[in-house]
């Protein structure tokens, strides 16, 4: 059985996605409203989707005010949102990847 994956909602277009998919917006306790790349800042979190047009609507819209119960001045995190955002598809940049072992299959019937 592979592992249960934690799934979160994006709080514009309400799909759902695996948690580390997404953003994470936190209230942090000290009243602030943060976006917490790495997923771990206590404090509530709302969570919105990669799509450019998603982090817009939520900012336009104050969508994060709903999942963060609190009003969000989205204009303090909207420059570092947008950054996200811009991040190119480089996911080949880490340690290197993911296609090395992949065990080949043997199909012969006997
Ligand atoms: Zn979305």
């Amino acid at each position: 059985m592979a592992k249960k994956i934690p799934m979160r909602m994006c709080v514009s277009c309400r799909e759902r996605f695996a948690k580390k998919e997404l953003i994470r917006v936190v209230a942090t306790p000290d009243g602030q409203t943060v976006i917490d790349p790495t997923g771990r800042l206590p404090g509530r979190g709302a969570y919105v989707c990669h799509d450019p047009e998603c982090m817009k609507k939520a900012l336009d819209r104050q969508q994060f005010d709903k999942g963060l119960k609190k009003s969000v001045d989205a204009e303090s995190i909207r420059p570092e949102l947008l950054k996200l955002q811009e991040e190119p598809e480089k996911r080949g940049s880490g340690p290197d990847g993911a296609d090395a072992g992949k065990p080949k299959k043997a199909e012969e019937g006997k």
